[in-house]
């Protein structure tokens, strides 16, 4: 297998290189799936086989596969947007496309979340999709492909990335990334099986900063010291940009103590590191109380969707678990 650094998703790379290998691969490709599974740079190293002039395909070393990594092959184009994708980006797809490629014998567009297409470039896709030159290969990348026109969707061999094992990144980690069991572990639960998520959680320094502080404020709540667990609360300010991550969070640590309650199984946990504190509040608040404080939480990720006040927000919310957890 040629692909290179991409986790996961072996079924996908074997199949897009057996493709390679047969030189059949279709016209039109449509990459599926969520943000983080690698879909962009499976797409980049596909282009890379399509051009590249070695027998096992993408060599990652001749000159055309190093022009793709750097950016810089005339014959593969990325085309991507902060904003919409409008239909005069796809105007000037269709008129390179048209020119034939003179540097090597294929000609690739790649269109990272084509979903920003308007309506007006989706149909003028279309239309290239229809009749797409014999050199040419366009590879569509969308998280949900009913976000596209169905007749699109059609044309396109559709390639669907899903979620992988948490043992993959959690290997991952520990190889790659130089973390303990325990730290890779948690990382990998918390990723839900996306390597994009996984990395990221790597690099937010307040990662743990963050779970801490809801540690502190589940027991606050516990102990009955509300006051000191809306103090907190104000330091969730601290969360404002992030609020929904934060609350997706303290969601999982209620829904860990559910399960622990009722399995006894550490295994399925996903704040493994925090066992014991588990433990303890496992034994203190029932599962009816922990199902209405999941409740309150998605309700409060709601509210805060549409309402801009955050703090207000807050102190209800934290009011509310407290009137649960007490009563
Ligand atoms: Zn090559």
């Amino acid at each position: 297998m040629a692909f290179k650094g991409i986790v996961g998703q072996e079924r996908i790379l074997s199949y897009l290189s057996e493709a390679l290998l047969k030189n059949e691969t279709p016209h039109a490709y449509l990459f599926e799936g969520a943000d983080g599974l690698g879909k962009k740079a499976v797409a980049q190293q596909l282009a890379m086989g399509l051009i590249c002039t070695s027998k096992i395909k993408p060599c990652l070393k001749c000159n055309s596969c190093l022009k793709v990594v750097s950016g810089n092959h005339s014959e593969v184009k990325l085309i991507e947007s902060e904003g919409s994708i409008k239909i005069e980006t796809i105007r000037y797809l269709q008129k390179e496309i048209q020119l034939k490629p003179y540097e090597g014998k294929k000609k690739v567009f790649i269109i990272n979340q084509a979903e920003k297409m308007t309506q007006q470039a989706q149909n003028a896709l279309l239309k290239t999709l229809e009749e797409p030159p014999s050199y040419a290969t366009i590879i569509l990348i969308v998280n949900i492909s009913s976000s596209l026109l169905p007749t699109i969707v059609s044309r396109c061999q559709v390639i669907k990335f899903r979620p992988i094992e948490i043992q993959k990144i959690q290997d991952y980690l520990i190889h790659n990334k130089g973390l303990s069991y325990e730290e890779s572990k948690v990382i990998a639960l918390f990723s839900k099986g996306i390597i994009g998520n996984a990395l990221k959680i790597l690099e937010d320094e307040s990662f743990q900063e963050k779970r801490q502080l809801l540690v502190d404020i589940t027991k606050e709540l516990l102990r009955g010291k509300t006051l000191l667990a809306l103090e907190n609360g104000s330091l969730l300010t601290s969360q404002k940009n992030n609020i929904q991550e934060f609350l997706d969070l303290l969601a999982s640590w209620y829904r860990d103590i559910m399960i622990y309650k009722e399995t006894k199984e550490y295994h399925f946990i996903m704040n493994y590191d925090k066992i014991e504190e588990i433990n303890h509040q496992a034994s203190q608040v029932n599962l009816n109380k922990l199902k209405d404080i999941i409740y309150i939480i998605e309700d409060t990720k709601t509210k805060l969707k549409s309402n801009v006040n955050f703090q207000l927000n807050m102190e209800v919310m934290l009011l509310k678990m407290q009137e649960v957890i007490s009563w």
